[in-house]
């Protein structure tokens, strides 16, 4: 099967086509700048991108040109648009409706629509991609594959919050916790690669990227993840702040004169590691090269991001009463020997050694905990595509 991957934003959108038999990439590529001016990259498997500047007022037009490009004559991945079977799109809020992902129709795009107040940038923007995808290709059956859903299994201790109680009742305030695809798919193949017993074994997640979120999962299920309500809780990240003395806001608020939407800003976009280091950049690499030269501030933004990442590791030992491995992913979790090490060294306890030269190692699945570690620790490179997919076609077969 041929199956078309959509993530929508709300003026950006990322597709990748992907043979489901092979789980060969066919094509992929994004539209920016959508509602702006506009711009295609589109990459043909094994060919150089093409960039074409050209007007995109709406997410209609950003997808009638990736379909173009994807049939086009000389550079399309398809001859025709028939012989794409299926599409599945992320959708960031599933709420307490999605614990799966599902087949599309109206009653799930109501119930999406529902989830809207918790996503507000994400959400219509998923619903967009879908509609405009209905529209351009009717028949062809749609997936919905939710950030959201992995982490429905957590418990209800993991998931309330300390506040009353009516609010979660009223408003549904609770941790849902997001990268679910990313940790669903990283801990599924983690149980595979490390050989562990799925249905007993204790696995924790980091996703370390520009966003990041930990998760424990215990028998395949998530019991408990570091993002909340929205994707700003948990490990500090390259913006946003991660956990904080929530008092911080309303005493940060009067001394700057800021309301409660310059507060979110700040916390959102100039917090995390871009604020600690004094601007310096929200970018790991960039971090590292300045601490190395001498940075204090960027040092103690590095310092921070490890530290924070060992606390929440250590935790989710403390929750699951154990663990069998831990498992790095993403930007920063795949290709960042320091980070790993870092936080590994910390959990020394847990009788885990790290092999210094495997941690050297890059872009594939791979043990980086020596042989007669306790604890077997793994870098395994996420694809959330690559999920999406699969779950598509599980549904639509
Ligand atoms: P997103 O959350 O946007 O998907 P990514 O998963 O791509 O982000 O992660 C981006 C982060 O990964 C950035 O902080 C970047 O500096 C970091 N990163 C990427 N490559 C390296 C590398 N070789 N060494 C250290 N950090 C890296």
């Amino acid at each position: 099967m041929n199956v078309l991957v959509i993530n929508c934003g709300s003026s950006s959108l990322k597709y990748q086509l992907i043979n489901s038999d092979t789980e060969a990439v066919l094509a992929k590529g994004l539209c920016e700048r959508i509602g702006i001016d506009g711009r295609l990259v589109y990459q043909k498997a094994g060919l150089d991108k093409e960039i074409t500047e050209a007007p995109m007022p709406t997410h209609k037009e950003a997808i009638q040109m990736v379909l173009d490009a994807l049939t086009n004559e000389k550079t399309g991945a398809l001859k025709s648009l028939s012989e794409v079977d299926a599409i599945g799109h992320r959708v960031v809020h599933g709420g307490e409706k999605f614990a799966k992902s599902v087949v599309i129709d109206d009653e799930v795009i109501a119930a999406v629509e529902e989830c809207n107040d918790l996503a507000p940038l994400h959400n219509p923007a998923n619903l967009i991609g879908i509609r405009v995808c209905a529209e351009l290709m009717p028949g062809v059956p749609q997936v919905g594959v939710f950030d959201t859903a992995f982490h429905q299994t957590m418990p209800a201790k993991a998931y309330l919050y300390g506040l009353p109680i009516e609010y979660y009742d009223k408003y549904k305030v609770r941790r849902y916790g997001f990268h679910g695809t990313s940790h669903s798919f990283v801990s599924k193949r983690a149980i595979e690669f490390l050989g562990l017993d799925k249905n007993n074994s204790k696995v924790i997640v980091c996703h370390l990227g520009n966003g990041s979120s930990i998760s424990a999962v215990v028998n395949g299920e998530c019991v408990d993840t570091t993002m909340g309500l929205t994707p700003l809780e948990g490990v500090v990240m390259g913006t946003r702040s991660g956990n904080i003395d929530p008092a911080i806001m309303e005493f940060i608020s009067k001394k700057e004169g800021l309301d409660i939407d310059g507060m979110m800003t700040v916390l959102n976009k100039k917090s995390g590691l871009l604020g600690l280091s004094g601007g310096v950049s929200s970018d790991m690499r960039d971090l590292e090269a300045a601490a190395e030269s001498g940075n204090k501030n960027a040092e103690n933004a590095v310092d921070v991001l490890c530290y924070s990442i060992t606390k929440f590791v250590g935790g989710y030992v403390a929750a699951m009463n154990g663990v069998d491995a831990i498992v790095f992913t993403a930007g920063i979790g795949e290709n960042d020997g320091k980070v790993r090490k870092a936080v590994v060294d910390n959990l020394g306890y847990l009788g885990i050694t790290l092999d210094e030269e495997a941690n050297k190692k890059r872009g594939e699945d791979i043990v980086i905990s020596t042989a007669d570690s306790k604890v077997k620790v793994a870098v395994i490179p996420t694809n959330e595509e690559l999920m999406i997919c699969r779950e598509t076609v599980s549904l639509v077969k």
